[in-house]
């Protein structure tokens, strides 16, 4: 097993690509903190984890509000000693032009992607120094180096995370401690679901050329990516023991965006 003992604190870890990412940890022997918005999904995942034969806990958490995401890093660290692997990927979508953009809602997609990152990896750097060790991972996205229309507020963030990271490579290194981007085409996770009839209306097209001619258009086969693809990359982040590896980005995306 790649990861066995490891404590990873997974954000978002409730659906999706989160969700995915704790399940493949889980099964190389990592143990989970499924930590995500509401208690009772949280728990349903852990709890789902650990039927399949892992161990997991879920804990509340806002990962834009600092008093939540030091209460659930301290819990996490309460519970199983320290955590090795920080997966920063809780993520919301909210799509629309630039100049219909509520500031509310800017401010809102903000708080998620950039406050939530930089929340918890100062939060998770305190474990990781004490020990010397630790792995930080951030949910990218292609629009990490490539923008979309309809996305600014999203662009602008997974654009942010890149330099996050690079930071965060370089103090890190003195403690042994990593920070790297994983960059994900289109996935099929109810994040996208939603955006399907949204960006539908806003362009004027159907869902299915939303699909086509939108989201996969610049792929190499018309495919999406899957949540399993991602938590493979994820993976190799992970069980990567060297700084060979560190402040670097890997985008996952059927060739849409090839660096
Ligand atoms: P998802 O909606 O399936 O899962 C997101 C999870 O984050 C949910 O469980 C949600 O409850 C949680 N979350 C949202 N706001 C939160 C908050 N403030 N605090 C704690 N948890 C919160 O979406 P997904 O597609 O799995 O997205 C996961 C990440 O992957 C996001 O950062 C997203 O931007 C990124 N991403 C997704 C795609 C894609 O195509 N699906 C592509 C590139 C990047």
């Amino acid at each position: 097993m790649r990861l066995e003992n490891q404590v990873a604190f997974i954000t978002g870890a409730a659906s999706g690509i989160g969700r995915a990412i704790a399940d493949r940890f889980a099964r190389e022997g990592a143990k989970i903190v499924v930590a995500d918005l509401n208690q009772a999904t949280a728990d349903k995942a852990a709890a789902e984890i650990e039927a399949a034969g892992g161990k997991a806990m879920g804990i509340a958490v806002d990962v834009s509000n600092e008093e939540q995401v030091e209460a659930a890093v301290a819990a996490a660290v309460d519970r199983f000693g320290t955590v090795d692997i920080l997966i920063s990927n809780a993520g919301i979508q909210i799509v629309k032009p630039v100049d219909e953009f509520s500031f509310a809602d800017w401010k809102k997609m903000l708080a998620v992607h950039l406050d939530g990152a930089f929340l918890t990896t100062r939060a998770c750097l305190k474990p990781m120094y004490a020990q010397n060790r630790g792995c930080i991972i951030y949910m990218g996205s292609v629009h990490s180096h490539e923008a979309s229309k309809l996305k600014a507020p999203y662009v602008t963030a997974k654009h942010g995370l890149m330099g996050l990271c690079k930071v965060v490579a370089k103090e890190g290194a003195a403690h042994n401690v990593r920070a790297n981007v994983v960059c994900p085409g289109y996935v099929l996770t109810p994040l996208v679901e939603k955006q399907i009839p949204e960006q539908a209306k806003t362009l004027g097209i159907s869902e299915e050329a939303v699909v086509r001619d939108v989201m996969l258009r610049e792929t190499v086969d018309g495919q999406f990516t899957t949540e399993a693809d991602i938590a493979e990359v994820a993976l190799l982040f992970a069980s990567f023991d060297s700084n060979a590896l560190t402040g670097q980005s890997l985008i996952a995306s059927h060739g849409w965006f090839m660096n």
